[in-house]
């Protein structure tokens, strides 16, 4: 998208290619932010940029092997185009640094998660032939301060769901986890300038915020914690949607657990990361909570909103899982019936404390594994969803659906994808519907009510 205060005659195309996760895309939107002011504006194709920047995720060992396939593959492009200039950023340029510029001649500059917003400095050196590896780590100040200053030129790049990062880091040190090496200590932005943030997506016909932090809710600053932070940002007029993600379940309380009942813009839907159901492995894991605890926090969401919805993230074939503890996260999954699971193989990262673990397993006991989790978990969905045909439910509308005429697709409270047929609906109409079909990862629906515009 081109802002309109930008030179036309003069204005350069970047492509921004991102692997990760939310958090890597709201960076990208921030360098966006960023490069906006040197008069770049975006392009979708890496043959018509002057600069393509891999913002890298070092998360998984695949994400990482795909940044550097990437990078070979843009060998011919600056053979082309000996002009063209290529960074890397992220969590992959932050662990490498230097190193990449050896391995990869064609790369002019690395920076860190830290250093985004020094992009312009970087790319005047890079423009007089240097070659740049910027990771250095900054104070927690320097990055508050960064931030705010490029917020609303990011929030018009969004469009009716943003995201919003209110901590940056991580103090957790869970074992198998890069994030504390990659993206440093945990910083909570101030609340007063997330607020601002909030208030300047809805002026631009932003409807659903979505907080973002890596434990998002130990957020603190100037003595407001999470809840209190929640309750500021519902009382923001015309904010229809709250969410947030990641939780840790350590930081999950009863006082967070009633926020999900009094707070109108809050939806029904918690993210709980379980990562394993067997205590041994959770130890080894580093995550501070047992199964029983674990349980009790499901609880404190259901007891007081039997409808909510629940996801997790689940790790299989961590280094010394047996085929019994193994057992026991099938037996979590079975008993707490999340409505969604986002679930991995091990994967060992340099740096972290499970890489030096012994007993690690093969590739094939770990996709056995992930096999039969995805299995159970797919028939668990697919009664879950056939259970909520016949009900009501209300939906953002984000679009229309790729393949079907005259059908809008949006979301659930409940984070439910849904299709609905015989639509005359646009974005960011919120919309009565009536469920009539399930599918394992979506849902059908008709409108009852006309279209509920409430911009
Ligand atoms: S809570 Fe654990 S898994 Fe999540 S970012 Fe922090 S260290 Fe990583």
């Amino acid at each position: 998208m081109k802002e309109p205060s930008q030179n036309e005659d003069t204005a350069k195309k970047v492509h921004i290619q991102t692997f990760g996760c939310q958090m890597n895309e709201y960076d990208a939107d921030k360098m966006l932010a960023v490069l906006r002011h040197e008069n770049y504006f975006h392009t979708n194709y890496q043959e018509d940029a002057d600069l393509i920047i891999l913002n890298t995720c070092s998360i998984r060992e695949k994400a990482e092997n795909r940044v550097f396939s990437e990078l070979g593959r843009l060998r011919k492009l600056k053979s082309v185009n000996p002009e063209l200039k290529i960074g890397v950023g992220g969590c992959v340029a932050q662990q490498e640094g230097e190193s990449i510029l050896l391995r990869e001649a064609n790369v002019d500059f690395v920076f860190g998660t830290d250093n985004l917003f020094e992009l312009p400095e970087m790319l005047n050196k890079v423009s007089q032939g240097q070659k740049i590896s910027q990771t250095e780590r900054h104070p927690r100040q320097k990055i508050r301060n960064f931030i705010p200053n490029y917020t609303f030129q990011q929030a018009r790049h969004f469009g009716i769901k943003a995201h919003l990062t209110i901590t940056k880091g991580c103090n957790n040190h869970c074992s198998f986890c890069v994030v504390p090496i990659t993206r440093g200590p945990e910083v909570s932005r101030e609340p007063e300038d997330i607020l601002a943030e909030a208030q300047q997506l809805i002026s631009v016909g932003t409807k659903e915020i979505c907080l973002l932090g890596q434990n998002v809710n130990s957020y603190k600053a100037n003595g407001v914690d999470f809840v209190e932070l929640l309750h500021r940002l519902d009382k923001l007029e015309n904010l229809e949607r709250l969410r947030f993600i990641s939780p840790h379940p350590k930081d999950f309380h009863a006082v967070l657990a009633d926020a999900f009942v009094t707070l109108p813009s809050l939806c029904e839907h918690l993210h709980l990361p379980l990562q394993s159901g067997s205590d041994r492995i959770l130890r080894g894991m580093r995550r501070w909570y047992t199964m029983e605890t674990f349980y009790e926090k499901v609880a404190l969401l259901r007891d007081r909103l039997p409808e909510a919805t629940l996801s997790t993230d689940l790790i299989v074939g961590f280094p010394g899982e047996t085929e019994e503890e193994f057992e026991m996260t099938m037996e979590a999954v079975r008993s707490v019936c999340f409505d969604l699971i986002y679930s991995f193989k091990y994967s060992s990262r340099p740096g972290t404390r499970a890489a030096e673990y012994p007993e690690h397993l093969s590739e094939n006991e770990k996709s056995e594994r992930l096999r039969t989790l995805l299995e159970t978990q797919e028939e668990i969905v697919q009664k879950k969803n056939e259970a909520l045909v016949g009900s009501i439910q209300e939906v953002l509308i984000e679009g229309k659906h790729h393949r079907k005429e005259n059908t809008a697709t949006g979301r659930t409270r409940g984070n439910h994808p849904v299709s609905i047929i015989n639509s005359a609906t646009k974005v960011g109409d919120l919309l009565a519907v009536r469920i009539t079909g399930a599918q394992p990862n979506s849902l059908e629906a008709e409108p009852i009510s006309t279209s509920t515009d409430s911009g």
